[in-house]
Order: C-alpha cells, then structure tokens, then sequence
C-alpha cells in the first residue's frame, strides 16, 4: 500500500482513536447465539480431545461451556471426524447443552461439506483450503493469478452453498503462519497478505449472496495480528463490508506468557473497539481458556455507557480535547516515537526502562531487592543480575540502610532527593509544578509526573526543556489507555521528544469468598485472580501503546502484589511486544483433536532444559497444520509429524523428519548447539 492510501486510511479502521466506541458490526446468525452488531462480545474455545473419542469430546465441551464458552470449536480433519460431530452434537443437546457448535478445518473440503450441514458453523483456513504450501516462489502474471481465484472459486462455493441452504456460519480464518504460497509470493508475509487471503473468500462469498460470515487474523507475533486485524477492518469498510471480527493470539503458550501475550494482541483491539468474540489460545486446558477471555472482555461491558457519566463529570472536557487531535500515526505499521537520550540511559534507541516501587518493602534489608532482578549474596555481600533486572526503583521519602548495586537507578520524590548528601545515580521525580518552579534540578535526569490533560495546560508551556526531562505519564481514567494514546499524538504535533515513561495503577476489588471453600483455599484463589488480573489488563493498558512505538519505559504500580510478579508482567509485557527480550520465547499451539503429542508436557519438558537461552524463539506445534508457516517466525520448531514422530525446524526448514519423540529433544539441542546458540547452564 502506498504512503498516500495509507495516509487516507489513517485512523479509519476504528471510530475513534482518542475515546473507547466499539464498532458496530453486522449481525450474523450461529445457532441461537448470534454474534456481532450489539449482541455481547462472545467467549469461546477448542476441544483438545481426538474427535472420534465422542464421549471424551462431549465431556471437555461440557466443562468449556460451563466455565463461560458460548461456542464450542472441535476439529475435523477427516470425513469420519466430520460425521461424528452428529453425535457429540446429539448427546450435548441431550444433555441440555445447546452451544453453537464449530467445526475447525484444514486441507479438507469435504469434511466441511459434510460438517456444515451438520453443526452452527464451519471455520476454514483460506491459506490450505483449496491452495498449498510448500515455500515455492512463484510469479503469476496477473492473468494466471486470475486463474488460480477462478480455481479456488470451483473448490469452494459448494460449501458456501451447503452453508446458505443449512443456515450455517462460516469463519474466514487467516493465519499468518499459513498463507499459501500464491498470496506470499505476491504479498509477501505480511499483514496486507493476510487480509487480502481473507478478503478473496470472503469477496466469493458475496458473489454467491452469502453474509453468514465472521473473519479472523491470527498470529503468534501480536504485533503483527493488530496490524492485521486494524488493516482488514479499513479494507472492509472500503469495500462496503463489516464482518464480526474473531480476535485471538495463535500459540500463545501457557502460564504468564501466554496470558500476556494474548492480552497485548486482544487487548489492543478491544481498545480499539474492535472484536466480536475472543479465543483466548492456551497450551493448558481448554476450560482455562473462558476465564481468561472473560476478565478480557469484561472491561468493555458498558464501557460507553460509564464513559458518559465520567465525561459529563469533566464537564466534557476529554471529549472536546479530544475531538481536535489529527494524528499523524501508522496504525498499520510499527515505528517507535523519536525521543531523545536522557543520561545515556533512557529515551532514543535504547529498550524500554522498566520502574517499580519499593518504597514499602524493608529497605533494611539487602535481599528485598531479588524481587526487582538484583540476587543477594550475603556470603559475598555482592548481587548478581538476572536476565530480568528492573532499572529504576522508586523508593518516595524512604531512604535505604545499605548499598544500592551500581546499575540499578533510585528514584526520589523531589524534597528527599534534595537532602540527600550523595546523589550519585539518584534522580528526582517532580510534580509538573514543581519541576517548573525548582532551582536545583539534577543534572543528570529529571523525571516529571504528568497527566494526559497536562499537555493543554499553562504550566505546560512554562515547563524548561532539555535533555535531562523524561515524563512519567499517568492516568487514573477508565479511558486510560486512549488518554495515553491522545497525549502521544499531541507530542507528536507538536514535535517534542521527551522520553515517556508509561505509568498505570491497579487497585483490584477485595476478595468475594466462595462457599465451600477454606480460608486458605479462597487467599489461594484470590491471589492468583489478582496476578492474572494485573498480567491482563496492564498488558492490554501498556502493550496497546508499545505495540503502537509508544514509551520510553513502563512502570507498573500494584500494592496488592508481590514485587516480584510486577517485575516479571513488566518484562512479560516487553516481550510480548518485541521491544525488549529478556527470555526465551515460546510459540506453542494450543493443541486440539490434531495433537500427535501431549503438548503441555511436551512444552514443560522443552522449557526445562532450554529456559536459559535468551531471545531464542522455538516454536512447539502438535501438528504441521500451522506448522512450517510459524517456524518462520521462530529460530526452531518441534512439530508433531506422527503418533510418537517428531520433525525439526531450523527457521521453516525441516532438518530432522519423522524422529522418535524419545530422543527429539536432545536432537533439538544438538541443532541448537551446531549453530553456535546453545549456552550452558552455569
Ligand atoms: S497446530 Fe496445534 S492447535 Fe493447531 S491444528 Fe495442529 S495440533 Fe491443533
């Protein structure tokens, strides 16, 4: 796309960039659970069972459903798997369980023909369904690109016939890690490749006066599946389209990673105010997977109708602030916010910083900063560096009975750091006022705290620039993450480029007790819905601005958690945007009816021996559906290739086919070590 066409887009893809307003698609019927125009933000999940096990399938969906799932996805890889969707359906419905059911496909028309007359919708994958991947370069004239749609019209209409006659729906599903060889090799790997795979089907469709249609754009990378899923929204509105979007993450792993890494993709585009049903992709349980989506989605519930009270509250201050911003920005493509570099340390090109405060631990003791990467040895007297080492610690008024290591900075309100006798690597944080009116700034870095508002203020305009100012952004709003956004743009207009360190603030609701359940067990559960909580939602709140290039530095603020877990969802966060690596990251699927190996197990075992190689990406796939497409965006793949077989990728070449899964590992690391990646474990 041209810079122009991209200029005239701009900001188009959403209605507004600055203030939460979901975008209003069509309507479209699945089962008795329709999805889009103002019906809820559906959940939804996989099996992970084999489809023929009928029991085991109707079981698991049973427990999907109770834990919040409004659809129920179960593969069908073959006529047999397709036909035997008759009878899960039957025994679900009597049992008294009527959730739409879907039918995942890949490579095989004929099981879709035979499923969609059976269950609510069908889920193709435009990039296997009627076209093939083999990594083959091929340039078509447009004539035999023609050719090639025509060909695929033939293979596809008579399930969207099948679909129209049985009132079923149908998923355009693109995944970026398999596009077909003839979309890549004229649009590349890219995110206009993706929207244009789906758009072709999805242009069939309407040939064919079929609507029924929900679209998604996934990818493991969520960078790259918010530029994808932003660029097909605009490519539908131009083309006169507005399909409910399915938002989801693809291998997002498990644990942490996966929690954040779904957040940062999902989020951003609920942000945005778009989605209209949410897969939450974990290598664990499928009835994890609702509770997930559900916190995800939750904070859009009423959003507009609470937006309103809190605007007439400012007297719409935000909203007329708001209305006049023209941002210059690429949604459609990454580009980090030209800063400055404060103190060599903060701003430019240097990774995001991260802060956290530690002004109410025991600053007595020397082993409370473990929680912020720095180990203690008391033996030694001495710390040592983890790969995931905060950089500033916020420590107020309060003032430490011991050495700080060297390269960790302290951050001092501004009274305190005045009367320190030595500030050597202490740096004050000001109010906006009182940085305006100081007379002993530091000469090194001055952080300044500041609210999206501020920058139409007076104070403002008084504020002494130079290269020592760095800008601690805060927002207590319920908008908070478009405040954020709103406060990007006007610096951009306005052509400053100080450093931001992005701020948030979690202050969760206190604990429901379950019945049933002891003291203990409820502290347990209560504890761990506070860390999911705070991985999601400061993922989506500061992921949606970095995946943007937005931030110098995230700071995370949550008294009710541990210090520890605010690092690593600080760190989480980095990663999950690829602005900064402190670990190695894992892509793994989140297994279905497909699987060839146990994959949380498998992941665990991978993840034993290989957690200490830093930046490596290996991707872990049951089977080779998304396979070799994925393992492009990985360094190595162990991918499933038969029952107790196991094939290796290096990038998306295959270089051990067909292995026995017993040793598979110890191949995999052989690999890693002839490339000269491998690390030992001191
Ligand atoms: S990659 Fe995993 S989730 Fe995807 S089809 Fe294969 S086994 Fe199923």
């Amino acid at each position: 796309m041209n810079t122009d066409a991209v200029k005239l887009l701009q900001g188009r893809y959403c209605n507004s960039l600055t203030e939460y307003s979901r975008f209003v698609t069509r309507e479209v019927t699945i089962g008795d659970v329709p999805m889009g125009g103002s019906n809820p933000i559906r959940i939804q999940s996989m099996t992970t069972t084999d489809t023929m096990d009928t029991i085991g399938t109707v079981e698991q969906s049973i427990r999907m459903i109770n834990a919040g799932c409004e659809y129920v996805r179960i593969t069908a890889p073959s006529i047999k798997e397709a036909q035997n969707l008759a009878e899960i359906k039957k025994q679900l419905r009597q049992r008294g369980y009527t959730a739409p059911l879907v039918a995942d496909i890949h490579f095989t028309p004929n099981a879709a023909e035979v499923a969609a007359r059976i269950v609510e919708k069908v889920r193709v994958n435009p990039g296997n369904y009627a076209d093939k991947k083999k990594f083959d370069q091929i340039d078509y004239t447009d004539l035999e690109y023609q050719a090639e749609l025509e060909r695929i019209y033939q293979k596809f209409s008579p399930l969207v016939k099948i679909c129209k006659e049985y009132g079923t729906a149908m998923r355009i599903g693109t995944n970026h890690g398999s596009l077909s060889d003839r979309i890549m090799s004229r649009y590349g790997d890219t995110p206009q490749g993706m929207v244009e795979s789906a758009m072709e089907f999805m242009r069939m469709c309407e040939t064919l006066n079929y609507y029924n249609l929900v679209i998604s754009m996934k990818s493991s990378n969520p960078q790259v599946m918010v530029q994808a899923y932003r660029l097909l929204v605009e490519t539908m509105v131009a083309e006169g389209m507005n399909y409910p979007l399915h938002l989801g993450v693809t291998e997002a792993g498990d644990g942490e990673d996966g929690r954040i890494k779904s957040a940062v993709g999902i989020g951003t585009l609920l942000e945005d105010g778009l989605g209209d049903t949410v897969r939450v992709s974990l290598t664990e349980e499928p009835e994890a997977e609702a509770p997930v989506a559900i916190a995800l989605v939750e904070r859009y519930t009423s959003r507009s109708e609470k937006l309103k009270v809190e605007n007439q509250k400012l007297n719409n201050v935000v909203e007329e602030a708001q209305s006049s911003i023209n941002p210059q920005h690429n949604p459609y493509e990454y580009k980090k916010r030209d800063t400055y570099e404060a103190n060599a340390f903060i701003g430019g090109h240097m990774v995001p910083r991260v802060v956290i405060d530690l002004s109410k631990s025991n600053l007595k003791d020397p082993a409370m900063l473990n929680d912020a990467g720095y180990m203690y040895s008391p033996l030694l007297d001495k710390y040592n560096m983890a790969e995931q080492s905060v950089d500033f610690v916020y420590l107020a008024n309060q003032l430490p009975s011991f050495t700080f290591p060297a390269n960790l900075k302290q951050l001092y309100n501004y009274s305190t750091w005045q009367k320190l006798a030595n500030k050597v690597n202490c740096h004050p944080v000001f109010s906006l006022k009182e940085y305006i009116d100081a007379d002993d700034r530091s000469s090194a870095l001055n952080l300044v705290r500041i609210k999206p508002a501020d920058i139409d203020s007076e104070d403002f305009g008084l504020l002494p620039l130079n290269n020592t100012l760095v800008f601690v952004l805060e927002t207590d709003a319920l908008n908070g993450m478009s405040d954020q956004r709103s406060f990007f743009f006007k610096m951009e207009d306005l052509e400053l480029n100080v450093p931001v360190i992005i701020k948030r603030d979690y202050l969760f609701e206190s604990e429901s007790l379950e019945v049933g359940k002891s003291e203990s067990e409820n502290l347990v559960t209560y504890n761990s819905q506070l860390t999911t909580n705070l991985q999601l939602f400061s993922a989506t709140d500061l992921g949606a601005l970095l995946v943007d290039g937005f931030g110098d530095g995230i700071w995370i603020d949550a008294p009710q958690l541990p210090a520890n877990i605010i690092t690593s969802t600080a760190f989480g966060i980095l990663q999950a945007t690829r602005s900064r690596i402190s670990k190695t990251e894992y892509i793994s699927c989140p297994s279905c009816g497909r699987t060839l190996f146990d994959l949380m197990e498998t992941t665990q075992m991978i993840r034993s021996r290989t957690s200490h190689l830093k930046g490596l990406k290996i991707g872990i796939m049951g089977c080779i559906v998304n396979g070799p497409g994925e393992m492009a965006d990985a360094d190595y793949g162990y991918v499933g290739s038969g029952p107790g077989k196991v094939t290796l990728y290096r990038g998306k070449e295959a270089v051990k086919k067909n292995i026995s899964s017993v040793n598979a590992l110890d191949e995999l690391i052989g690999i890693i070590t002839e490339d000269g990646n491998w690390i030992e474990i001191e």
